[in-house]
């Protein structure tokens, strides 16, 4: 019998720790994936320690995976043995609602398998996930990674970089737009790279001044420090877009106070508890709007990785060991990532 090595929290309160489980048998359109990098999201923290109160434990989390194709199911041709590859936040989903046949899979009608934390569709287990140093998924949600680009800088992009991409191109970001992201951690770092891609003049709000330096390095023209009023009121009315990807609750009118007339700011962080109502007039004096964004479907995320692959857009990465995992978490709740972390999951065999 195959056992996949991982790292999973046994409870809420429980640090991460060594675990190991039985991959299911290959299915006919399986691909088995040997791990070698895998990101840490602020979404592993906020699911290990049930701050969205629906965690299954123990949970393996990681959804930020690149590795390498080690066997195929019978009838599997997408991939070969060897072929590097990526797996996002979704390893399944109905396949036949409305936003699966718009290749919205995370929006998926009933329900999407997400890549942990979530139940088969198939045998109603729980689904395991990149800490560890194997995957099985089918192959429909398996990504191809382009070669030009440092795998291990790869990883994040398959949650923090669709997660940013897919707002910033379903609002029509580009030249001659003034787009706003807010807080630089993982996703704000690639939000910032992906949007001055696209061609826009990228402001970077950020709660801490040591960062103004590197949200400039990163692609940012303008760098506003949020908690200065000040710097604040000097942008009122003048922003196309915002993509607000902050992990804690905070006051949003002050952000929805800098958008121009129709102006949007999605949401992408989803803190443990809500952010206070924003200003009903801050909305309708002109006609602005807030909505969120989930992720991203299949094809749009292989679409992000073939545009990172193009710009030679990867993740600034702190690789880690997978036993410093549960410090990383501890750094992350203090903005302390430069900008994300990354498991080297060779260091499993350790
Ligand atoms: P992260 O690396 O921890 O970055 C979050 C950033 O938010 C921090 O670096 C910090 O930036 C800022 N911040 C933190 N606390 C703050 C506070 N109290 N007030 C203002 N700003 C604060 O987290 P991440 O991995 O990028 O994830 C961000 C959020 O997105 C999480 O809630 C995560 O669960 C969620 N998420 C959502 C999706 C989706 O599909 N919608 C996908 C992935 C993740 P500064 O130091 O620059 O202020
Ligand atoms: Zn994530
Ligand atoms: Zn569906």
């Amino acid at each position: 019998m195959k056992v996949f090595h991982a790292y999973a929290a046994q409870n809420e309160k429980s640090p991460l720790a060594p675990f190991s489980y039985q991959p299911r048998e290959l299915r006919d359109q399986d691909v088995e994936i040997e791990i070698l990098y895998c990101g840490v999201c602020h979404s592993d923290l906020h699911q290990a320690r049930n701050e969205w109160r629906n965690t299954v434990f123990p949970v393996v989390p990681g959804h930020e995976i690149v590795g390498r194709v080690t066997a195929t199911g019978a009838n599997s041709h997408k991939y070969q043995v060897g072929d590097l590859v990526g797996v996002g936040c979704l390893v399944d989903s109905c396949r036949h609602c409305e936003s699966c046949e718009d290749g919205l899979e995370q929006y998926c009608e009933n329900g999407f398998v997400a890549t942990y934390n979530s139940e088969d569709r198939f045998d109603g287990k729980i689904t395991y996930g990149g800490y560890a140093s194997g995957i099985v998924v089918h192959e429909d949600f398996v990504l191809k990674v382009p070669e030009n680009l440092d795998p291990a800088g790869v990883a994040p992009l398959l949650c923090a970089g669709i997660t940013t991409f897919s707002p910033l191109k379903h609002w029509k970001v580009g030249p001659g737009q003034k787009v706003g992201v807010v807080g630089l951690g993982g996703l704000g770092h690639m939000g910032v790279k992906i949007a001055h891609a696209m061609g826009a003049k990228v402001v970077l709000f950020t709660t801490s001044p040591s960062k103004i330096e590197d949200g400039k390095r990163l692609g940012a023209d303008e760098v506003v420090v949020s908690k200065d009023a000040k710097q604040m009121e000097q942008h009122l009315n003048s922003f196309d877009f915002i993509l607000n990807t902050v992990a804690a609750t905070h006051d949003l009118t002050p952000f929805i106070n800098l958008l121009k007339r129709d102006g949007n700011m999605t949401l992408v962080g989803v803190p443990e508890h809500d952010h206070p109502s924003p200003s009903v007039a801050s909305l309708i004096f002109k006609r602005r709007s807030v909505s969120g964004s989930l992720i991203g479907g299949i094809a749009e995320t292989q679409e992000m990785l073939d545009f990172c692959g193009q710009h030679g857009i990867t993740a600034d990465i702190e690789m880690i060991d997978i036993d410093q995992v549960n410090d990383a978490y501890e750094r992350m709740l203090k903005s302390d990532v430069k900008y994300r972390f990354v498991i080297d999951i060779n260091s499993l065999k350790k």
